[in-house]
């Protein structure tokens, strides 16, 4: 008999959710509380000190010990720095406190975080304040059991050392933009607009045991070598394929885990690469969605070593094999529950949905180098223009139905019909005849419209959703703040906005049609036209860097208050300096493996082969097969030699360099060392026998979960 489980019972049993709070606060705090939360006013301190009480006997009640800030720095992962409940009494007994106050506030030591100069080491206090607009959680793991409170993390001057503060303030000009455009337009109970987010995540699943013996997955979160197997995923077989039962008995784990911290996982199915795996959850407000797909990536790790695997979420773990990402399906509904992005049947009559769309189209043409950077990490690199994922070019996939109707704008200055989707014909009669979807998908668009949300897919599997989000939130923000000077404008009534609307709405598509694209993205000949196009084609992180602080940037995000100059030149120096640190590490790890592992591991085969050799020449055989076996791998061994002192000898130039220029030397040098590095070390491993080879084969990694 399967063991039952009652979802209902597990489902956000570890968040200090809406119901816990409605149960255990006083009517009034709670009141005070909710309006905080759900229209952004400011919090009123005096019911800290009662919610903290609550929070505390709850989580005690769940076994909690200790409580956290739980917060986002610079470095993409989460940190948090945990204090015990119990306060020491006179009389040698303890007490279990949390005050207000605690809640509030926090004063990590903050010099260990980058902050890419906003902060010098002298001035260190950084502060982390609650974010009441996402739930506490307890997080219970093999070894403790803590609650915790997710918070902003800001400087003393109150510049985001963090990933958490510009988001919520891309939100809040966003809504702000938002609810100007709705009321202008006559929708005058809209009171306020909220961006919903549901990101999938891909990732890969390993043997543990087998991920030990790979030194670069340990060292680099990717491998550095390996020669690809005889079959890769070209049958692509294993895409929905059927689940194994060792990943099967991972995914009930972790499905229950995301459960207790009210993360609804919906689908899980196996992705187009072997061993390559995807999950989405069921979308949430933006803030919130950025906080579960961290815990979730934390959550996947954790419960992966339970089952003896190891959770691979680099963006590129296997060279020639599809990496992982993580699609950004981004939306935006009214306080009323009103999706703004859903077209309705008959679209060409939406014009509120029209001019929306319009906006959207501009604000990604506009700001296209931006949505491309908050794409940007060093393992993104190896994903973007290969081949499985986007290309690093940003175009806009709208579907037959939607783009036939901007033709219409475009082409007669009003639309007067929406295609429709036909009856499907499988030409079997016993199959229901249900109409299709008015639009097919197409996977190869970094910006599709998928029915009633955009789905922003250059995302990296490993990257937190919030740089994207910042991004999309502000641009279109943006877009809609010039759409309300010129609406706000108008005399004359409901009718003369509307017709300035359709205006508006015409203009936008007209100047902007060029970033909409419903071609096969992947196609050499995409690239060619995007450049007749004059769409930006930024081909690295290293090259997507600068965007961020073009005077066009900085007038944007200041305007809405998202980040000011100097909190943008920070990131761009911890941009820089993790690139240049991923590399570095990558580089020496390539050289350790390659100088300790490979090398003393095809000597000892050749030596093999020359024993051998020279055995079969004292009987008289001919040994000429194992002569030129012995010449390949000596041959492709001085290449490696000469490879490896290369890398060697340019690792300390780049070191000695600093910013954007060490950043450079180590994308077009050392990148371009260990690939050459590489090449001969995989020739090897063809030609080394398997039990001589030092570490397990990608064969072994992707084939034997
Ligand atoms: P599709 O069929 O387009 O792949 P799914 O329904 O499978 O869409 O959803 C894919 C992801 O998009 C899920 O994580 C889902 O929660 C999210 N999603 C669905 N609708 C919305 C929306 N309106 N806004 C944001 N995300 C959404
Ligand atoms: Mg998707």
């Amino acid at each position: 008999m399967k063991e039952k489980i009652n979802v209902s019972e597990i489902f956000g049993s570890h968040v200090f959710n809406d119901s816990v709070m409605k149960a255990r606060l006083p009517k009034a705090v709670y009141k005070d509380l909710k309006k905080t939360i759900e229209e952004g006013t400011e919090l009123n301190p005096a019911i800290a000190d009662v919610v903290a009480n609550e929070m505390k006997e709850w989580a005690i009640e769940k076994g909690a010990t200790h409580y956290t800030h739980w917060f986002q720095p610079l470095t993409g992962v989460t940190a948090e720095k945990h204090d015990a409940f119990i306060n020491p009494t006179d009389d040698g007994k303890v007490l279990l406190e949390f005050s207000g106050k605690e809640l509030i506030k926090g004063e990590p030591d903050a010099s260990s975080f980058p902050s890419g100069g906003l902060r010098a080491t002298f001035e260190a206090r950084g502060y982390t304040a609650w974010d009441c607009t996402s739930p506490a959680f307890i997080k219970e793991t093999d070894n403790a059991c803590i609650l915790c409170i997710p918070t902003a993390f800001c400087s003393y001057k109150g510049e985001a050392l963090d990933k958490k503060t510009p988001l919520l303030r891309s939100m809040q000009a966003l809504d702000i933009q938002t609810t100007r455009l709705l009321n202008v337009l006559g929708n005058k109970n809209v009171k306020r607009v909220s961006t919903s987010v549901g990101p999938e995540q891909e990732y890969f699943l390993v043997d543990e045991e087998k991920y030990k013996q790979r030194k670069d997955l340990i060292f680099t979160g990717r491998t550095l070598f390996g020669a690809m197997p005889p079959k890769g995923q070209e049958m692509d077989d294993h895409y929905f394929g059927i689940i194994k039962p060792r990943i099967e008995g991972f995914m009930k784990d972790l499905n229950i885990e995301a459960w207790k911290l009210g993360i609804s996982a919906k689908t899980e199915h196996n992705e187009v690469a072997p061993a390559q795996h995807e999950l989405a959850p069921i979308y949430n407000s933006n803030n919130v969605a950025t906080d579960h797909n961290q815990l979730l990536m934390e959550t996947m790790r954790r419960v992966a070593r339970r089952h003896g695997l190891k959770c691979l979420l680099h963006e590129k773990p296997f060279a020639g094999i599809n990496g992982s990402g993580k699609h950004n399906n981004w939306s935006m509904v009214t306080n009323e529950g009103k999706n703004l992005l859903d077209p309705g049947k008959t679209p060409h009559e939406n014009q509120q949905f029209l001019l929306i769309l319009a906006s959207i189209i501009a604000a990604v043409d506009k700001h296209a180098d931006l949505l491309r950077m908050s794409a940007s990490t060093p393992g993104n690199d190896h994903r973007l223009g290969a081949n499985e994922a986007p290309p690093a070019i940003i175009s806009i996939f709208l579907g037959d139905q939607l783009e036939d109707v901007v033709k219409q704008l475009v082409t007669r200055g009003e639309a007067t019909e929406s295609k429709h989707g036909d009856k499907l014909a499988s030409g079997v009669h016993s199959l229901p005849a249900f109409e299709k979807d008015a639009t097919d998908r197409n996977r190869t668009s970094p910006f599709a419209f998928t029915g009633n949300k955009f789905e922003f897919r250059m995302v990296g599997s490993t990257q937190s959703i919030s740089d994207p989000n910042v991004v999309l939130n502000t641009i279109v923000a943006d877009v809609f703040a010039d759409v309300c000077d010129r609406l706000e404008k108008v005399e004359g009534g409901v009718e003369a906005v509307a017709m300035e609307a359709h205006e508006i709405t015409k203009e936008l598509l007209t100047q902007h049609q060029r970033v909409i694209f419903n071609g096969n993205g992947y196609s050499d000949e995409w690239v060619a036209e995007a450049e007749r196009r004059g769409l930006p084609n930024l081909h690295s992180m290293v090259d997507a860097i600068p965007t961020l602080t073009t005077d066009k940037a900085v007038k944007m995000f200041e305007k809405f208050g998202v980040y000011t100059k100097e909190e943008l030149e920070s990131r761009v120096e911890v941009l820089y300096e993790q690139y240049s640190n991923t590399i570095n590490i990558e580089g020496l790890a390539t050289l350790d493996i390659a100088k300790k592992q490979i090398v003393p591991a095809v000597m000892k085969y050749q030596r093999k082969l020359a024993n051998g050799v020279a055995e079969l020449k004292t009987v008289g055989v001919d040994s000429s097969v194992q002569e030129k076996l012995l010449e390949d791998i000596t041959a492709n061994l001085k290449d490696l030699f000469a490879a490896i002192n290369k890398l060697e000898a340019d690792i300390p130039e780049a070191q000695a360099l600093e910013s954007e220029a060490q950043a450079r030397c180590y994308h077009d040098t050392i990148f371009t060392d260990m690939s050459a590095v590489r090449e001969p070390a995989d020739k090897l491993e063809m030609l080394v026998a398997k039990e001589d080879w030092p570490m397990p084969s990608y064969g072994d990694l992707i084939f034997e979960v």
